[in-house]
């Protein structure tokens, strides 16, 4: 009754004040009820007597870490929260890391989940008193259990059957008290519309606007449900209908419901209680235990009809909010109490059918449905045991699959070519039941009962029913004449092959643990291949092959011509089970109960050996025609992912082929296949055929056909590395692929990863061997750490290993070649020792000496040896020299492990030294060979040839040594004596050739450069001098000691040897002088807005056309920056390129939208040579300062007389600009009144020494600052434009002053070159610019810088000297001053003025000083040197007293004051230095010191006493980039307790961290976009122009990425300063190792940062990967 009361009220939810409600009136009392008194009191007391849980079950956030451990985790599924982590001993092991998509709980506690260390501190205390199957409820008062039982039941009831009421008009069982007409109009989630598509509906159907309509959509796709309106009956339809027409144009409409309110209202509060019930049983295991059988007791209707069943059932249709919420319950219920759990896995499995078919119609993601609890039930090994042998789940997992894979063909195989949409992603929901059936597999028996043996046989039935429809899909015959119109479908056959192969693999290790499973199997699996191929050989035509006196029945049949399929699962998986009867030696044991006699090896091999010939085929080029998706089909079954289920066992099968079955047989049977066997079965064949001209492809493709199937026989021979087919267990195994991977190149740690195969716990093993056969070296500043392989592995190097593709086996043949030479070794890479075969393939080797293998060889070495046309190739002749050697390895071991009885029967050096028989009369292997190794043409096999014949004569030998006394000499190895003698002087000689002319070069290329520096003589020693100066710099770089040789400021300043700058334009080449009166010479520049040294990021920025610039604020808040990368152009040479620049791009554009990394529209190019981003040039000058100097007459004026002067002329100037603005209104007499101090000419107008082209470029590069500086249009004429000048010098001096002083360098002769010339032009250039900027907006900007010091009537409403940054003040006076000078003819120098306003602008800053300081004395002035200083700035102090009055505290010692001050004035004066010496191009610094000016008098400084006294600290630190912690899980769990600002506590999809000011942000998503400039951008964007004034650094922290963002358009992807233990980054957080700060890296980004250089590196990145320029970077 009071449910629609307090719920549902309106059209908007309250959710507060519905809680606040429901609490108190409905919940409220059953609490009451529960605990018999005040629920305050009575759930503690439950909590108080309930032993606490040893499980931790902690349910996972999105975005929360999880760990797993590599070593002790059962399988990767089981994790620990991060709490638990901390307090395990895994902490100490390998362990992975990886962030939860949600659901899910911490498997603490869980002693099935973990092989060792199941508990972690906190939980293991729980476990003091362990009475496992203790019922939970003894510890209840019996009245309580009473209650609980009677309230959960019936409203456990109400909520399920309010949840699953289907009418939108009527309640369950419930009277409609209020029969209202209010409704709701209910929009449901669906997976199929975009977000873009319901917000545009939403807005057209209800009328709302469209932030309205996110915030719907936004709610929809979160909770899976929304009312988008609230009214009567009709209105509520109207809108759906709206929607219904509006979104079924193309796809199935969007689901809406028009609901009655009082349902609405109820399903709200079953859904509440839902969530009560999970709260109230976290305080006891009793009341959870009580709830749980609730939940499973059968209703009245029989099976399916207990609560649980029914939610379960109906779960595809409920929203998702409603999912999630019972979803919870069910975990933190059912699979938390361990009886119960196994309960419901009983009622999982048998609804488990029903369950897949829903979620199969159901469009959600897998994670929002009831299907997803099979990772939390069958991973469990128990209750996995106890679901195969009581609910056969295995059999009914497979069933449940093949019911959903219909569409076959009519062989009963599956058919994927003509799927359409709807099928194809039914076809990818399907897969997770592959999954799922991977958990049910992933923990193997111990021991077996009958009853698991018998069921598993049963699923193994069901698995086999699976392979055999996919035997032989997509089947594919050779396409002929014409191209193939259309690409068949071949991807869907192949990912069932990639997720069915660790199942393949797993059933496989299932049978190896019980003989009596691996018999039955094997005989299963014999009679389903034999099923599959029945009718296979029929219908085909015997033939009769002979050759070599053997001869074998088989059947025609050409691959080339007819149907041959890749997907042969079935013979694989005999293949497989084939080896593991050899491993575990049952087939020795138990040879009578296998059907080895009913085994046709003919038929065995048929089919992988068409498959091999395909491959073969493809590559000789025959198969082109057919196509993309075949090179694909064939690249996959040779990949990581699959061969181990595809390629390797056709190799295996091949091998328990041969070895069951006559060699020479099985060859001519693979000759025949390879369509070979025309050209070995008839002598003279090969002749016939090189001399006749027959096709050139035709040849070409049977040399590759030889090649291909030469590789196949020395892989059939020498893959014996897994247990069961060679003697050997699995670290060989594993250890080849490691050194074959390395002798490839060096490799990182996840390249290796990636190189080999991961088993069901994605592991590789590759860590346990991997320091055996590497040597790990760790990663310099970029890059990663490699492996390299140990010099000692190179001898197990096998250049056929048949993992190599074949670019790996080239790049790997050079790359061992190289380390041969190298190391002054031959080059042969001849064929590793072999492990001996098992018994059952014992007989195997035969087959390299089998009668047609020797002829085959034969055959070659005689077309080497006639070496005629070309019907032969060198690879063909390195396969057979290969084979031969790997023949005479395996004769060597069979020697050498000779023991008394046995009797060697490999006897192939033998057969080899015998000559062939009439009618061919051919010499013998042995003496072609011979011949062979002096042929010319085959210099890069004589190595191998010696090779071969050196062991030949080894093995004579030791055959000799065991039978006889040894004997003299042979003849071969006195004729390869001789031979190698003759090799070494062939060989001296060329490398003198090599060294002659080594030595030539050298010659020629000295000479060149002696050519060049007396071409160049002047430049050479131009750069001397510069030298020269730098050099001085170094020594004289104290600031506070003055020198007196060198002064770069006041009249008495050092005059530099002017010297001749001539530069050279990088576009023309052309050198040109810097000259006042000549063509402009411009470096590229770029300028930007910056915040890298602002102390106040929240401060607004006020509105740029009002803004006022002329003083800084010392908080620094948003500078101009200025960077260049260094090189000169003309500036007619930089026009036409920039012109030529835009045209391109606006064609570019016209013709399609490119994007391009610089925004030509905004002034933005490439530096012609670097290609470095810039948006202007700055014009080179020379020392400015030179041309305005006039003579200087000895008496100079002292500071108050200048002041005196100087205030003068300022009011002089003051009345003229009144005059002419009023007009000759009787001003001319208050002229006369003033008298103007002598020399003053306030109507002079100078000159301006510039050329027009500098003019031009002074006004450019004005501009171009003015423009970004204060993100204007530009404006040439505006007052401000010489104002953005001095302050960008100003500003970009007072970063490399910070740069130099963080990395304790000194302040000259350390700055890189690029950096020093941009100084340099800019501050001459700022010096220079007020000959182009108007005359009387320079003076007057003078006067009320001035002001600010020397106050006037004229100038009121300054600011007060605490809010001016003193660095700005002084550039901006001193480089205006020259606009009063010039009109000066007095004869004061203008360095004199330069002096006194630098003495008065650092006296100011004194007092800035002074007046901010702390002073507190703690006691530290222990020192009571009273220095001259201190007491100089005691005196001071005590004055500055006396004017501001009581606003400061008494001092009585200055050493206090004397510290602060000096590490407050020091970076001012580093600045000050660093400006004046580029101002006036005095090479080395000269300072004053401050104190010098206390004899100043200021009478006025009482004017600011009265002033706030804010809090600068004036030694300003540099701004860093935030700290961030070592271990990244810190930051991923800092980021999964961030949620969205906006959309109230949801969980962020992408937290990003802004690296700047460590603020977290919601980026790339709808909730947090805000309007920017008239454009919606993401949260990223918008707080770049708040913190970085457009630029941002972030670390995103899902992906592990660092975001470099410029503007809205630029932006790119930087390497993390994260690192595993291998030294590697893991960018997208794929991987898992643990990740730990790398403090280098970290501080090369600040550096980056600190440099302004962050828009540089995204110009680069964009310039190098064109695809970044695509992103739309302004919604991150
Ligand atoms: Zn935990
Ligand atoms: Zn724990
Ligand atoms: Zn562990
Ligand atoms: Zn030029
Ligand atoms: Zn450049
Ligand atoms: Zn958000
Ligand atoms: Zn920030």
């Amino acid at each position: 009754y009071y449910v629609p009361k307090i719920y549902c009220r309106g059209p908007n939810p309250a959710p507060q004040r519905e809680d606040l409600l429901a609490q108190h009136v409905l919940l409220g009392p059953m609490e009451w009820y529960l605990c018999g008194e005040d629920p305050a009191f009575g759930f503690p007391k439950l909590e108080q007597a309930n032993k606490p849980s040893h499980l931790c079950g902690r349910v996972f956030k999105v975005g929360e870490p999880t760990y797993s451990c590599r070593d002790c985790a059962v399988d990767p599924t089981c994790v620990l929260c991060m709490e638990c982590f901390l307090g395990s001993i895994h902490r100490e092991h390998r362990y992975r890391m990886t962030t939860s998509g949600g659901g899910g709980f911490c498997d603490c506690g869980d002693t099935e989940a973990w092989k060792e260390g199941p508990y972690c501190q906190k939980h293991e205390l729980n476990t003091s008193e362990t009475a496992e199957e203790e019922d939970p409820l003894v510890h209840l008062p019996e009245d309580m259990v009473v209650r609980a039982y009677n309230i959960f039941a019936i409203t456990f009831k109400y909520a399920v059957d309010i949840l699953t009421w289907e009418k939108e008009n009527e309640l369950p069982g419930l009277e409609m008290i209020e029969k209202s007409d209010t409704y709701y109009c209910m929009l449901f989630n669906d997976e199929v519309h975009t977000y873009e598509q319901v917000i545009y509906t939403l807005q057209k159907a209800v009328n709302c606007t469209q932030k309205e309509a996110i915030g719907f959509a936004t709610t929809v796709d979160r909770d899976g449900r929304r009312s988008v309106r609230y009214g009567d009956f009709q209105y509520c339809d109207q809108a759906k209908s709206v929607i219904v027409r509006n979104t079924s144009r193309q796809t199935k409409p969007l689901k809406v419901q028009v609901m009655h309110s009082s349902i609405v209202a109820h399903q709200s509060f079953g859904l509440k209680l839902l969530t009560w019930l999970g709260s109230v049983i976290g305080y006891s295991d009793g009341l959870r235990r009580i709830l749980c059988q609730v939940g499973l007791q059968e209703g009245p209707d029989g099976e399916n009809s207990s609560l649980v069943d029914k939610l379960m059932l109906y779960d595809s249709k409920l929203w998702k909010g409603a999912r999630n919420v019972y979803h919870q319950l069910f975990m933190s219920s059912l699979l938390m109490d361990l009886k119960y759990k196994k309960l419901f896995a009983i009622r999982f499995a048998r609804n488990y059918r029903q369950l897949q078919r829903d979620y199969m119609e159901d469009d959600h993601e897998r994670a929002v449905s009831v299907a997803a609890l099979s990772v939390q039930l069958f991973t469990v090994p128990t209750l996995a045991r106890m679901l195969i042998t009581e609910e056969n789940l295995m059999t009914t997992i497979i069933k449940t699959f093949m019911d959903h894979l219909r569409h076959r063909d009519i062989q009963g195989r599956f058919q994927f070519e003509r799927y359409t949409a709807l099928q194809a992603f039914k076809f990818r929901r399907v897969q997770s039941l592959i999954v799922d059936l991977k958990y049910v597999l992933i923990s193997k028996p111990t021991e077996w009962s009958d009853d698991l043996r018998h069921k598993f046989l049963e699923g193994f039935d069901a698995f086999l029913e699976l392979l055999k429809c996919m035997q032989g899909m997509d089947p594919i015959t050779r396409q002929v004449g014409q191209h193939i119109e259309m690409e068949p479908e071949w991807e869907a056959a192949f990912t069932l092959q990639m997720k069915l192969t660790l199942v393949i693999s797993m059933m496989q290790d299932w049978c190896a643990l019980d003989e009596k499973v691996l018999i039955e199997a094997y005989k299963k699996c014999l009679t389903v291949l034999m099923q599959c191929h029945s009718g296979f050989t029929d219908g085909e035509q015997p033939i009769v092959l002979s050759m070599c006196g053997h001869s074998v029945e088989t059947i025609r049949y050409c691959v080339s011509q007819e149907k041959v399929s890749i997907h042969l699962p079935v013979s694989r998986l005999l293949a497989g089970l084939h080896v593991l009867l050899s491993k575990t030696e049952v087939a020795y044991k138990f040879p009578e109960l296998l059907p080895l006699s009913e085994l046709s090896p003919p038929m065995l091999i048929e089919h992988p050996l068409r498959c091999l010939v395909l491959c073969a085929q493809v590559h000789a080029g025959m198969w082109r025609r057919n196509g993309f998706s075949l090179v694909n089909q064939i690249y996959y079954y040779h990949n990581v992912k699959c061969r181990r289920e595809m390629f390797d066992k056709d190799i295996v099968m091949l091998q328990t082929g041969v070895s069951m079955m006559d060699p020479n047989h099985f060859l001519m049977i693979m000759l025949s296949r390879f369509e070979l066997y025309q050209i070995f079965s008839t002598p003279d064949y090969g002749k016939r055929f090189s001399t006749e001209n027959t096709n050139k492809d035709v040849v070409q493709q049977n040399n590759t056909l030889i090649e291909e199937m030469l590789y196949l026989i020395i892989m059939i021979v020498g893959e014996r590395f897994s247990p069961g087919i060679g003697q050997v267990n699995a670290t060989d195994e594993i250890k080849r692929e490691i050194i074959h991977q390395l002798s490839i190149r060096p490799m990182a740690h996840s390249e290796l990863v990636k190189a080999l195969p991961e088993d069901e716990n994605r592991e590789t093993g590759m860590e346990s061997v991997i320091e055996e056969v590497a040597c790990f070296k760790k990663p310099g500043l970029t890059g990663r750490g490699l492996y390299e392989l140990k010099p000692e592995c190179a001898r197990n190097f096998n250049l056929y290993f048949y993992h190599f593709s074949r670019a790996e086996q080239s790049k790997a043949e050079e790359a061992q070649r190289k380390l041969k030479r190298q190391n002054r070794e031959d080059t042969a890479l001849p064929p590793p020792a072999l492990p001996p075969f098992c018994p059952l393939f014992a007989s195997l080797v035969n087959i390299l000496q089998s009668d047609v293998m020797l002829c085959i060889m034969g055959t070659i070495l005689q077309w080497a040896v006639e070496h005629n046309g070309y019907a032969w190739s060198e690879s063909m002749l390195q396969r057979v020299l290969h084979l031969l050697g790997m023949a005479l390895q395996e004769e060597k071991q069979h020697l050498e492990n000779l023991s008394e009885e046995n009797v060697v029967t490999f006897t192939f050096t033998q057969k080899i030294s015998r000559p062939g028989e009439a009618p061919n009369n051919s010499p013998s292997i042995l003496a072609m060979l011979e011949t062979l190794q002096n042929a010319p043409h085959l210099e890069v096999h004589k190595d191998m040839i010696r090779w071969i014949l050196k062991t030949f004569n080894t093995i004579k030998k030791l055959r000799e040594s065991s039978s006889t006394s040894p004997v003299a000499e042979t003849e071969g190895n006195i004729m390869e004596e001789s031979s190698r003698d003759k090799d070494k002087a062939e060989r001296k000689r060329k490398a003198e050739i090599a060294r002659l002319r080594r030595e030539k070069i050298m010659a020629q290329m000295s000479e060149m450069q002696r050519h060049f520096i007396n071409e160049n003589k002047e430049l050479f020693q131009q750069t001397l001098e510069e030298l020269d100066t730098s050099t001085s710099g170094v020594h004289e770089n104290s600031p506070v000691i003055s020198d007196a040789k060198l002064t770069a400021l006041g009249p008495e300043q050092t005059r530099v040897a002017e010297h001749r700058q001539v530069v050279m334009c990088i576009l023309c080449q052309e050198e040109q002088e810097v000259k006042v009166d000549s063509r402009a010479m411009v470096l590229a520049a770029f300028i930007q807005r910056s915040t890298v040294l602002s102390k106040n990021r929240n401060k607004t920025t006020p509105d740029p056309e009002k803004y006022d610039p002329l003083f800084m604020h010392p908080d620094l808040s948003c500078g101009t920056h200025t960077g260049s990368c260094g090189h000169i152009m003309h500036a007619h040479c930089w026009q036409r390129y920039f012109d030529a620049v835009q045209a391109k791009e606006q064609r570019r554009q016209q013709r399609l939208r490119v994007h391009t990394s610089y925004d030509v529209e905004n002034g933005e190019f490439l530096c012609p040579l670097c290609e470095c981003l810039s948006n202007t040039v700055i014009p080179l000058l020379p020392p400015p300062r030179v041309l305005f100097n006039r003579l200087d007459f000895s008496g100079q004026p002292n500071l108050t007389q200048w002041i005196k002067t100087i205030s003068q002329q300022l009011k002089g100037l003051y009345l003229l600009r009144d005059e002419d603005s009023a007009s000759n209104s009787g001003n001319s007499e208050k002229m006369d009144q003033l008298q103007l101090p002598e020399g003053f000419r306030p109507d002079f107008k100078p000159k301006n020494p510039y050329s027009e082209s500098i003019k031009e470029m002074l006004t450019t590069f004005g501009t171009a600052t003015y423009k970004v500086g204060l993100k204007v249009h530009p404006n040439e004429e505006d007052p401000r434009v010489p104002i953005m000048c001095w302050g960008s010098c100003a500003y970009t001096i007072q970063t490399i002053e910070r740069i130099l002083a963080d990395e304790d360098k000194p302040l000259f002769g350390h700055l890189p070159c690029r950096q020093d010339d941009c100084l340099t032009s800019l501050t001459r250039f700022a010096a220079a610019h007020w000959t182009v900027s108007s005359l009387p907006a320079v003076q007057a900007h003078f006067c009320t810088l001035l002001a600010s010091l020397v106050p006037n009537e004229k100038n009121g409403n300054l600011p007060c000297i605490l809010d001016i940054d003193m660095f700005h003040l002084l550039v901006s006076l001193v480089l205006s001053f020259p606009a009063i000078h010039c009109q000066d003819f007095s004869g004061v120098s203008l360095g004199t003025g330069d002096l006194h306003l630098f003495h008065l602008v650092t006296m100011a800053h004194i007092i800035q000083i002074l007046l901010t300081s702390s002073t507190e004395e703690n006691g530290m002035d222990q020192e009571n040197t009273n220095s001259e200083e201190e007491v100089a700035v005691l005196t001071l102090y005590k004055f500055l007293c006396q004017c501001t009055g009581s606003a400061l505290k008494e001092i009585s010692s200055g050493w206090h004051l004397w510290r602060n001050l000096k590490a407050g004035i020091m970076p001012f004066l580093r600045c000050s230095a660093l400006f004046f010496h580029y101002l006036n191009g005095v090479p080395a610094p000269s300072e004053i010191q401050g104190t010098v000016c206390f004899v100043l008098a200021f009478q006025d400084i009482s004017i600011y006493g009265q002033n706030e006294l804010e809090s600068y600290l004036y030694a300003r630190e540099s701004n860093k980039l935030i700290d961030l912690p070592d271990d990244y899980s810190c930051l991923i769990n800092q980021a999964s307790n961030f949620s969205c600002p906006k959309s109230g506590g949801d969980k962020s999809r992408a937290p990003t961290l802004c690296l700047v000011c460590g603020t977290m942000l919601c980026s790339q998503s709808y909730c947090c976009q805000t309007e920017l400039e008239g454009e919606d951008v993401g949260a990223c964007t918008a707080h770049t122009y708040t913190c970085g004034s457009g630029v941002g650094i972030f670390l995103r922290v899902r992906e592990c990425q660092v975001l470099f963002l410029a503007g809205k358009t630029k932006g790119c992807f930087y390497p993390p300063p994260y690192l595993d233990d291998y030294g590697e980054t893991d960018q997208g957080l794929r991987r898992g190792n643990p990740l730990h700060l790398c403090k280098e890296r970290f501080k090369k980004i600040q550096k980056l940062w600190q440099q302004h250089s962050i828009t540089e590196e995204i110009g680069h990145a964009q310039e190098a990967n064109q695809t970044l320029v695509g992103i739309d970077w302004q919604h991150l």
